[in-house]
């Protein structure tokens, strides 16, 4: 009966696919008041040299204080913000803020400490926006923050098959140089030739790898990928970093393959912006 009185009937026979569906739906309609009363904050990952154990820069991750709901990941809401276009104004929001952070960073440090970067997520959705080249050079410009601060992290499976209207947004912020980065790389089914194609000078290594390298010594065969894809990118000119490093043994096994800068538990996790204000260098060579 519920078959044929269609897809949303079959969904109110499973009450839990049902408080799902509500969960989503409720979610979804908050979104644009959520944006309005202020309540997404953003915390800060720092990313840091392999060599040295310098902290180079952070990744800007959104979160959402839900009245009811608590904090929520991006895993919950970002999806819901892509479908509805909502994406558009809160990812606006999310550079906005973290580039006005980054400037603070800049001040607080007076220079001393080298360029401190700052890297954000876009969506597809924001890529293929009109406004997304004008919107970044106007709040860098309103910051008074170089493009040099800025690294745009863009998902592999976003640019996959992407055609040139899609990447000339990218291209053009490159040539002012941002940085672009292709996120959770090794996960989609890339054509490593396309990666000439693309105006990408980061390649982020998806945690997927960094779990082979729990154990040391890690297997050998997820040592000899890693390698690969270390050696390719460096041949192409690009800095490679890695994601979800959780223990010292995984550093120290990525750091002797090549790898350029490290993200994860093991050096800390997101955390409030004031975080970043007293790392200390941490001692990446073991
Ligand atoms: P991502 O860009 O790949 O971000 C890395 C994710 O890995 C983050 O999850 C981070 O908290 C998590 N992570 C970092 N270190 C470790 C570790 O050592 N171990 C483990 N297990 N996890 C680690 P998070 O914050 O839940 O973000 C999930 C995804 O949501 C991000 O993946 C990104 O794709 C998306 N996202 C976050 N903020 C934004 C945003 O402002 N705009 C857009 N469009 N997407 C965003
Ligand atoms: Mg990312
Ligand atoms: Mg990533
Ligand atoms: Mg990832």
């Amino acid at each position: 009966r519920a078959k044929s009185a269609g897809g949303n009937r079959a969904e109110l026979a499973d009450p839990e696919a049902d408080a799902r569906a509500i969960t989503r739906h409720g979610l979804t309609t908050a979104l644009p008041t959520a944006l309005e009363r202020g309540e997404f904050f953003i915390e800060y990952q720092p990313l840091v040299h392999l060599g040295d154990g310098s902290v180079r820069g952070a990744e800007a991750l959104v979160r959402w204080l839900h009245p009811q709901h608590g904090v929520l990941g991006p895993d919950r809401f970002i999806p819901l913000a892509e479908h509805t276009g909502l994406i558009v104004p809160l990812g606006r929001w999310v550079l906005e803020e973290s580039i006005r952070q980054a400037r603070a960073w800049r001040e607080r440090h007076g220079g001393q400490c080298g360029p401190l970067r700052i890297n954000v997520n876009l969506s597809p959705c924001q890529l293929g926006h009109p406004g997304l080249v004008q919107d970044t050079v106007e709040i860098l410009e309103r910051a008074g923050v170089t493009p040099d601060a800025l690294c745009l992290e863009v998902t592999e499976s976003a640019l996959i098959g992407a055609d040139d209207d899609l990447l000339k947004p990218l291209r053009r912020l490159a040539e002012m140089g941002v940085d672009i980065a292709l996120d959770d790389f090794g996960t989609g089914y890339s054509n490593l030739a396309n990666l000439r194609r693309l105006p990408v000078s980061i390649l982020k290594l998806d945690r997927s790898f960094t779990q082979g390298m729990q154990r040391f010594p890690a297997d050998p065969v997820d040592l000899k990928i890693v390698e690969g894809i270390v050696s390719l990118a460096h041949s192409l000119d690009l800095a490679v970093t890695v994601e979800g490093v959780e223990t010292g043994a995984q550093a120290e096994q990525l750091r002797i393959l090549g790898c350029d800068t490290a993200q994860g538990w093991y050096y800390a996790r997101p955390g409030p912006p004031e975080r970043l204000h007293d790392l200390t260098l941490v001692d990446a060579t073991g």
